[in-house]
This record gives structure tokens, sequence and C-alpha cells, in this order.
């Protein structure tokens, strides 16, 4: 028999689970605005995703940003000026490692400690049950809210096709891949049109035999420099401008014809949805060593046989090894669906992407795509809750007419509506609108 552990209540403390980069801004900036923190980390250091001396990391050796530096950078917290563009990973750990020292943040983690379950306890408050992830017993300790920052990009997306299994090749989700050294003499087959994809094809192109690349449908292959600025930073100025849509649309079609040309002259397909209709793919070197033969553009997978991949269009290719760079899924495996409102088919629906509609001390930070690096949207996001979070505690007849007033505001204002289907596009935002509707929050929540 196992003995129920006791609850240790800790009264107006505020959890955090995960410290990437959106768990140490909600930490924060929930510190800032006077609450005590509690987080608790599973791996044993910060800097989440981006970490890549954690087994669980998705980076591959050669992962650069594919957002620019000062469209990703925290807005208090700049990365260094003699910095490049387009940071290096090991990079990116840095800026964060000396994020959370500058802000004084260690002494506010558990790492090492895995939550494994948040409940409601009916008064508005959360009984959280973490684990050692060393071994040891569980414990259960209460807490004013949770704020969820576990990010997004754990949970690999399955390929699904006949014959998966009797595949004779090697199959590796792109979350495996770490190394262009395991693609070195080998017919590879790449699987997916996302940056990701288009990076790993890119590196296979240098060092495979044979490269394939299979994507679903043509996209907008946008390079990393236009007029010589970083592409996301000509998007900006174009969103500051409020050009319409449509116009935005035909400067960027414009864009990638002057700049990249006709995709179909590479043999890509002809894109079945306009600019902005999917999230942006950044790469200036895919359309390069297509254009050298480094890498043969095919068809959706339509199944594997044995020691060949059957595409869509009836042709045959045989791979010895397939990369899936099929994306994730978000998981919250803590808590059960109804709380976050999450579908049949695992998505939430959250306020802003970020607040739990039926639950006012439950938010989520950092599950937002955008056109720009997330940082930025995840500061903003945390600021929100930390505001929302002490107006509910010292003015709760305004917290109640503010959520009245957020619950009619139209979905359309703060997230992207024409997207090309696929559960890549569930959280995409363009961070303009976003952060719009975020500071429009921000000033409602202001104290009276
Ligand atoms: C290849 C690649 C390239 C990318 N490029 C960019 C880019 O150019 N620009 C950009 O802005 N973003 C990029 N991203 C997205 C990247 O994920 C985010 O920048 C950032 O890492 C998100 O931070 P986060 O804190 O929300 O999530 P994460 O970094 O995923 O951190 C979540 C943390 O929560 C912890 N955790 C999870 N579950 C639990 C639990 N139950 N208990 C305790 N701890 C838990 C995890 O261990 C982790 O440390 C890229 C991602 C990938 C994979």
């Amino acid at each position: 028999m196992h003995d129920t552990p006791d609850i240790a209540d800790r009264h107006d403390a505020v959890c955090v689970i995960g410290a990437g980069g959106s768990g140490l801004a909600a930490i924060k900036n929930l510190r800032e605005h006077g609450f005590a923190v509690d987080c608790y980390e599973r791996e044993t250091s910060v800097g989440g995703a981006w970490n890549w001396r954690h087994d669980r990391s998705p980076m591959y050796a050669g992962t650069h940003l594919i957002s620019s530096r000062p469209l990703t950078e925290f807005p208090d917290f700049p990365m260094p000026d003699d910095w490049p563009d387009y940071p290096h990973h090991s990079q990116m750990l840095s800026y964060l490692e000396r994020y959370a020292k500058h802000f004084d943040l260690g002494a506010q983690i558990w790492f090492g400690t895995e939550v494994v379950a948040v409940t409601p306890v009916g008064d508005g408050r959360w009984d959280v049950t973490t684990r050692s992830t060393g071994g040891g017993s569980s414990r259960i300790q209460r807490y004013a809210a949770v704020i969820v920052a576990n990010g997004h990009n754990w949970a690999p997306k399955p390929l699904v096709v006949d014959g998966y299994d009797g595949f004779r090749g090697q199959v590796i989700h792109s979350s495996a891949y770490q190394d262009p050294q395991q693609l070195r003499g080998r017919k590879v087959l790449v699987v997916g049109g996302g940056n990701t994809g288009c990076d790993i094809a890119v590196e296979a192109a240098q060092q495979a035999s044979t490269v394939w690349h299979s994507t679903r449908r043509g996209y907008w292959y946008a390079p990393k420099y236009v007029f010589g600025r970083p592409v996301d930073q000509v998007n900006d100025l174009l969103l500051k401008w409020r050009l319409p849509l449509r116009l935005r649309q035909w400067l960027i079609q414009r864009t990638v014809r002057l700049t990249v040309g006709d995709l179909t002259r590479y043999g890509l397909p002809e894109p079945d949805h306009r600019p902005y209709e999917s999230h942006p793919i950044v790469n200036s070197q895919l359309v390069y060593y297509l254009g050298h033969g480094r890498i043969t553009p095919v068809a959706d997978v339509a199944r594997f046989d044995g020691g060949t991949v059957e595409l869509r269009d009836g042709s045959r290719i045989d791979p010895d090894l397939v990369i899936t760079a099929t994306g994730y899924l978000p998981r919250f495996e803590f808590l059960e669906p109804e709380l976050l409102d999450i579908d049949d088919d695992g998505r939430p629906d959250l306020h802003l992407h970020a607040f739990a509609r039926r639950h006012p001390t439950l938010a989520v930070v950092g599950l937002v795509q955008a056109d720009a690096g997330l940082f930025p949207l995840a500061h903003w996001q945390s600021v929100a809750v930390a505001r929302w979070l002490r107006l509910r505690a010292t003015d709760p007849v305004r917290a109640a007419a503010v959520q009245q007033k957020e619950s009619v505001r139209p979905v359309r204002s703060w997230a992207r509506q024409h997207t090309v289907p696929s559960t890549r596009h569930w959280f995409e935002v363009s961070h303009t609108s976003y952060l719009r509707a975020l500071q429009s929050l921000l000033a409602e929540l202001e104290p009276a």
C-alpha cells in the first residue's frame, strides 16, 4: 500500500513548469509583480530546447536561429551587439544562461524535478505533484496559480504511412538527427518542407551520396536576406506600416520571384497557397543545392515497401536513411485535457493561446508560432499573466470586468485565420497583431 504524501501549502506562490526561455521569462516577470515562484524543470539546467547538452534537445549541430537576433531577444535583455544576425544554438543557450544569471532566477528552480500531475483543488488553487527524475518519492504542493511553460517541440509527430514497420532502411525523426556524420555517404530521404526539413536536406546535400526531399506541397521558400536585411526584419517593417494583407502577399510573392525566381524551375511544386498562409520557411541554401542537383525534390510519401519508398506520383526511391522532419505535437500529460479545452486531436483552445478559458489561475506561456522569434512574445505573455493574477488578487471586481471584455475579443484580431490546414499552424500568429492584442490587454490590466 502507498502512503498519500502530505500536501504542502505554498499559499500565494505560483508554480511554473519548465525552465526554457518561456519559463525563465515567467519566473522573472511573476517575481517582478511580487509573487513567490517555484519552478520545476525535469532537466538539470536551464535553456529548454536550446540546451543541446540534454539528450532530449531537438537541436542538431548546425542549428542556427531562423528568426533574426533583434526579433528573437527578450525586450529587456538584448543579445550582444557583436553577435551575428542568426546566432548558433550554442549562443542561444549561453544567452538563456546569462538571462537566468542576470535576473538571479536560479534559486527559484528545482532541477531534475518533473511535474507529473496538476489537479484543481476547486477554489482556484492547484495541487502539483512532482517527482525527482533521479528516482525517489513524489511530493504534492498546493499553489495559487500554475503557469505551464513546457515547450511544444518535444513530442515528435509520427509519420503515418503503410509499410512503416517493415521498412528495411533506417528511419529517424529529425529530433534524433544531431550531426552531419549521420548522413555521410548515405542515400537520404528527408520528409517535410518545414525549416528543419530544409536545413537537414541542405546538410545532407553536402554529406550524403543521394538526397531526396519529399514535401506534401509547394512552399514559399524565402531567402534569409532580402535587400541586405534579414527577411523577418523586412516583413516586420511591412507589418508596422500596416500594409493590407493582399498587398503584403503580393510584395512577398514579387520578392521571392525576384530573388529565388520561379520555384518550379528547380522541380519544386507550385505553392498551393498564398504567402502568409503557412509558417514562413526561410532558407537560402535549399534552392542553391537544388540548382546544383545535390537535392532532388520528390512528391509526398505514399507508403514504405520493404527496401523502397513509394511516392504519391507512383515513382519509387530506395533510401537507406529516412529522416522525418514532420514536426512536433503539444503534450500536456500532467493535466486533464478539459482543463485546457483540448480537443480529440490534442489541440488546446486558449484565449490568446495562453489563458485557460475556464480556469483563471491556469495559463500557458510559449505556445505560439510566430513570423518572428518566440521570446518577445513569451515575455509579454508572462507580463500579462502576472498582471492578470495580481489584478485578480487585488481587485476581483475589475478583474471580472476585464475577463468579460476579453471574452469577446475576436480571435481573428490575434490569430492567423487563413492558414493551410496542418497541426503546424495550430498556434500560428502574426507577431505584430498578437503583440497589439497583448498590449491592449496589458493596458486593461494596469492598476487603476
Ligand atoms: C530546430 C529548431 C529551431 C528553432 N528555431 C527557432 C528560432 O529561430 N526562433 C525561435 O524563436 N524559436 C525557434 N525554435 C523554437 C524553440 O523551441 C523556442 O525558441 C524555445 O525553445 C521555446 O522555449 P520554451 O521555454 O517555450 O520551450 P522549451 O525550450 O521547449 O522549454 C520547455 C522546458 O520545459 C521542461 N519541461 C517539459 N515538461 C516538463 C515537466 N512535466 N516537468 C518539468 N519540466 C518540464 C523541458 O525540459 C524544457 O526545459 C526552434 C526549435 C527547433 C526545434
